[in-house]
């Protein structure tokens, strides 16, 4: 089955199409700048042909989703020859609340009910919803799925999830742990186990995702028990920009010192924090951290070396949380590409009879095992592939 794979944010909407039975990506692309002038670029993968990037007026979604679908159908470079091919679309959506536990087909209820949660992500849920309104109005009768964010972590128990503020704070505006990356996690956690050719269901596996945005999770028999984002995606890791873990009465000691508000730091906790905040704004990329170390750069060492140091006290915390830990997983831009990364972190993990294969942990691109024999604990790299997941539960509802 070909799905179309949408993942919609407030100006930029990216899009794959994936044969589900073979799991190939036949396409893929980016519509860019949308509301402001716009571009779309697309790669027919399945005949190996060249990117190619056009620059065109797109005023909303909706015309966005329609070059993208003459993309795919174009009669020189698509990939199908009519929409017909296309059984199903599946949408990331960032937010699914409480009431979302797993993805589900898309039909008017689910649509208020994505739109009830936008007040937990107002930046995300509302974008994802234009990517659906403008899909139904232009392919009506194609069936179509959300699949969350935060589903793969309501699992969580109450005691992971509930913050120790008055109870009726969680009772009238639902504010809890939720968790984010989940799809992505889901993914990995599964694929370590086939990988090992073991049972999920009595695995203890700590999945890393450290990507621009970074988190981590604990998943006890399949199923998350805790992870490092919270109700927002600020919580937990130190990430490309954002802080990660800090005292929430920072936010008004520095609002009372520059005379701003708790929005405004917020805004700084968001984008100007993290290993670019600390590096004393080098770079959010850890590519460009490690060479400015190399140059002498003191607060490039530190942004590092703090970066590290916050991943392997969360292992540390989620390995006492299951009371062990089988496989602990890699995965996300630097996850899987960034080997001395991946050095340090392990470093601190001694203790749990973690034992590294410096050599293997030079490898990329293939799941690849980076623990020797003797190693207590596994550490796997593990491609993530979100659009893949979304299109493996799009199919598993509409096939
Ligand atoms: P993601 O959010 O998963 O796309 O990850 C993006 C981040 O991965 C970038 O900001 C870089 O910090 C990091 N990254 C990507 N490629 C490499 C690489 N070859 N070595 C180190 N870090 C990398």
């Amino acid at each position: 089955m070909n799905v179309l794979v949408i993942n919609c944010g407030s100006s930029s909407l990216k899009f794959q199409v994936i044969d589900t039975e073979s799991e190939t990506l036949l396409a893929k692309g980016l519509c860019e700048r949308i509301g402001i002038d716009g571009s779309i670029s697309y790669e027919n993968v399945a005949r190996g042909l060249d990117k190619k990037t056009t620059a065109t007026a797109i005023p909303n979604h909706k015309v966005a989703i329609e070059l993208v679908l003459s993309a795919i159908t174009a009669a020189e470079d698509g990939v199908v020859s009519s929409l017909d091919e296309i059984a199903a679309i599946g949408h990331r959506v960032v937010h699914g609340g409480e009431r979302f536990t797993k993805p589900v087909l898309i039909d008017d209820d689910v649509i208020k009910g994505i739109a009830e949660c936008a007040d937990l992500a107002p930046l995300h849920n509302p974008a994802n919803l234009t990517g659906i309104e403008a899909c139904r109005e232009v392919m009506p009768s194609t069936p179509m799925v959300a699949v969350f964010d935060t589903a793969f972590h309501q699992t969580m128990p109450s005691k992971a999830y509930m913050y120790a503020i008055p109870l009726k704070y969680y009772e009238d505006y639902k504010i809890r742990r939720y968790g984010f990356h989940g799809t992505s996690h889901a993914f990995v956690s599964a694929a370590a186990a086939e990988y090992l050719g073991r049972d999920i269901s009595s695995l203890k596996i700590i999945v890393c995702h450290l990507g621009n945005g970074s988190s981590v999770s604990a998943v006890k028999n399949g199923k998350c028990v805790d992870t490092s984002m919270d109700l927002t995606p600020l919580e937990g890791l130190i990430m490309g920009t954002r802080s990660g873990d800090l005292d929430p009465a920072i936010v008004e000691y520095i609002a009372n010192k520059e005379g701003s508000s708790a929005s405004d730091v917020l805004n700084i906790l968001q984008k100007k924090s993290g290993v670019f905040g600390l590096s004393g704004g080098i770079s959010s990329d850890f590519r460009d951290l490690w060479k400015a170390k190399e140059e002498g750069s003191d607060s490039a060492r530190l942004a590092l070396e703090a970066f590290s140091y916050r991943v392997a006290k969360y292992i540390g915390a989620y390995a006492a949380a299951m009371n062990g830990v089988d496989v602990i997983c890699f995965t996300a831009g630097v996850g899987e590409n960034d080997g001395n990364v991946r050095a340090d972190i392990l470093s601190y993990l001694g203790y749990l009879g973690i034992e590294m294969d410096a050599e293997a942990n030079k490898k990329r691109g293939a799941i690849t095992d980076i623990a020797t024999e003797n190693s207590k604990v596994r550490v796997l790299v593990i491609p993530t592939n979100e659009e893949l997941a979304i299109a493996r539960e799009t199919a598993a509802l509409c096939g």
